[in-house]
């Protein structure tokens, strides 16, 4: 469990690896169900699943309309029953909370309020960043996605004259925020600046509310926490700040790079690729140390009990 962008996927796989058990991953992140879309919501990506099968992945048709809690509770029941009959271990990962206590909770207890009371024999794991570090990473990821095609996929999505009946992925954050951007077509000859306010305030606005995004669910969280949901808390912050700090570092080096012509012409290329393999090894130190161990710990001892 965790806000958007934590590193609950990267966790999950991982520990799926690691855990000592064959697992297969279960996605409870609402607007991920659905095919397309994959960079806008962040999609693990087949290499990045290292082998590790996923369910519920991009596995639904937008188009089949907003899945509910009960309908989540259904699909996702199925699967957990089909991975634990070929005896192996499912592991649930995504943001939607509501999908994961549906999901999970005993429908015998309690309604109006958070139930303790679970139908499965559950190990909780809550990766947590605080707020302002993982809102700074979360707005330099929009404008990674920005730069790798999220806005060609959003041009895809609304060139499509089905798109208003996709209507599992209408509120997808950069849907709504870039509409009217898309609207306004390409063809308006002299509205330029109109063109490029209306697209800065919509990435303004995506930031924004992928922002509000992670701090609403993280409250989500804690209710359910405050609710006797035994849930793990694992301390994500210093992995971000290492990834920020080393994304900096990158910038750095990149423009002293470009300054430098001759190298960039000749080594600049290797130099690069080097960098980026040192700075990522410094991050996933501290991810190792800091989230990987101590999350391996707690399911290893849950798996032993
Ligand atoms: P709610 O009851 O508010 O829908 P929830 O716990 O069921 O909350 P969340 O994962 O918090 O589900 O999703 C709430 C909203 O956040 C979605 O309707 C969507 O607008 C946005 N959202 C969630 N996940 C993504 C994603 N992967 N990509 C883009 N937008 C997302």
């Amino acid at each position: 469990m965790g806000a958007t962008g934590c590193g609950k996927s990267k966790l999950s796989v991982d520990l799926s690896i690691a855990c000592g058990y064959e697992a297969e991953i279960i996605n409870s992140d609402k607007m991920q169900l659905y095919r397309g879309l994959d960079i806008s919501t962040n999609k693990i990506s087949i290499p990045e699943r290292r082998g590790v099968r996923h369910h519920l992945l991009g596995d639904l048709d937008p188009a089949d309309g907003e899945l509910t809690p009960a309908d989540f509770r259904d699909l996702a029941g199925a699967a957990v029953a089909d991975i634990a009959s070929r005896g192996k271990l499912p592991v649930v990962v995504g943001g939607s909370n509501s999908f994961i206590y549906s999901l999970l909770v005993d429908r015998s207890g309690p309604e109006d309020r958070v139930s303790p009371q679970l139908r499965y024999d559950c190990c909780f794991l809550w990766i947590d960043v605080a707020f302002p570090v993982l809102c700074d990473y979360l707005c330099r990821r929009v404008d990674e996605m920005v730069e790798t095609g999220m806005m060609e996929e959003m041009a895809d999505f609304y060139s499509s004259e089905s798109w208003p009946g996709r209507t599992g992925l209408l509120k997808s954050i950069g849907v709504p925020e870039l509409e009217w951007y898309y609207k306004m077509g390409d063809d308006e000859g002299g509205w330029d600046t109109v063109r490029r306010s209306v697209y800065e305030d919509a990435v303004r606005k995506i930031k924004e509310n992928t922002c509000r995004l992670a701090e609403r669910q993280v409250g989500k969280i804690m209710r359910l926490k405050s609710g006797g949901w035994d849930l793990h808390r694992v301390d994500s912050t210093d992995v971000f700040r290492e990834r920020l700090r080393a994304e900096d570092e990158a910038e750095e080096e990149e423009e002293e790079l470009v300054m430098m012509t001759a190298a960039a012409e000749s080594g600049g290329g290797q130099q690069r690729r080097k960098s980026k393999i040192k700075r990522r090894r410094q991050w996933v130190e501290v991810w190792e140390k800091e989230v990987m161990d101590p999350s391996v710990k707690i399911v290893k001892q849950f798996l032993q009990e």
